[in-house]
């Protein structure tokens, strides 16, 4: 049977990227905490506000603490949602198939956990079923489940295939992340449009020249 391969979205052009192997061990889970109230959230905005240079009680920001604590919520909502859920379900009907199903270009927005500020991308997530596979649009919600946390791409990456690994039991899983870090271009160094790429291979990817360059192929191929 042949490889599946799907595009969520057009790929930008891409130049040369740094390469970064995705650590082997993942940050652990964070620990559960005790939230603050919305009315500490928004003490805390008013505080960077003014430590910004500005006025929190003038009118254009009156309604700021409010609006970034609710932005908040949506950007780090990725701690509420558990990978196991999401790939809990299982098509069996499609058991025999054997093949890599790819989905690329997945697209994604994080935070890096140094600044907080957005690092902005693409994941390819990779694997060969076994014993059935999940819908393709969950692949897109593990992706935002990892994403929507403060994040480092290494980590992100690793979590990506282990929860694959761990949850669907596959053969094998290849995840490759490309991002362009906001800290990186709006600060510091201000690079502007460099990438980074990450990558964690398992299974019968991992130290399989040939099975990383089939997975390198199909990324590339025709779209
Ligand atoms: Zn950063």
């Amino acid at each position: 049977m042949e490889d599946v391969v799907k595009t969520l979205e057009d790929r930008p052009e891409t130049t040369e990227h740094p390469f970064m192997i995705a650590p082997e061990r993942p940050s652990p889970a964070p620990r559960p905490m005790t939230r603050p109230s919305q009315q500490e959230a928004e003490a805390a905005v008013r505080t960077l506000l003014r430590w910004a240079g500005d006025d929190p009680e003038r009118e254009g920001l009156r309604d700021t603490p409010r609006r970034v604590a609710k932005a908040y919520r949506e950007f780090f909502a990725g701690y509420t949602e558990s990978p196991e859920d999401i790939l809990s379900r299982v098509f069996e009907e499609v058991e025999n198939y054997n093949d890599l199903v790819l989905v690329r270009d997945i697209p994604f927005s994080s935070h890096c956990e140094h600044h907080m500020v957005p690092f902005v991308g693409k994941a390819h997530v990779a694997y060969y079923p076994n014993g059935g596979v999940v819908g393709l649009s969950k692949l897109a919600r593990l992706v935002d489940v990892f994403a929507r946390r403060l994040q480092t791409q290494e980590s992100m990456t690793a979590q990506i295939a282990d929860a694959i690994a761990t949850h669907l039991n596959p053969r094998g899983v290849a995840v490759m992340v490309e991002a362009e870090h906001m800290c990186m271009s709006m600060r510091g160094v201000m690079k502007h449009g460099s990438s980074t790429v990450t990558m964690r291979f398992s299974g019968v990817f991992e130290n399989n020249a040939a099975q990383q360059a089939h997975f390198f192929t199909l990324l590339r191929g025709a779209r």
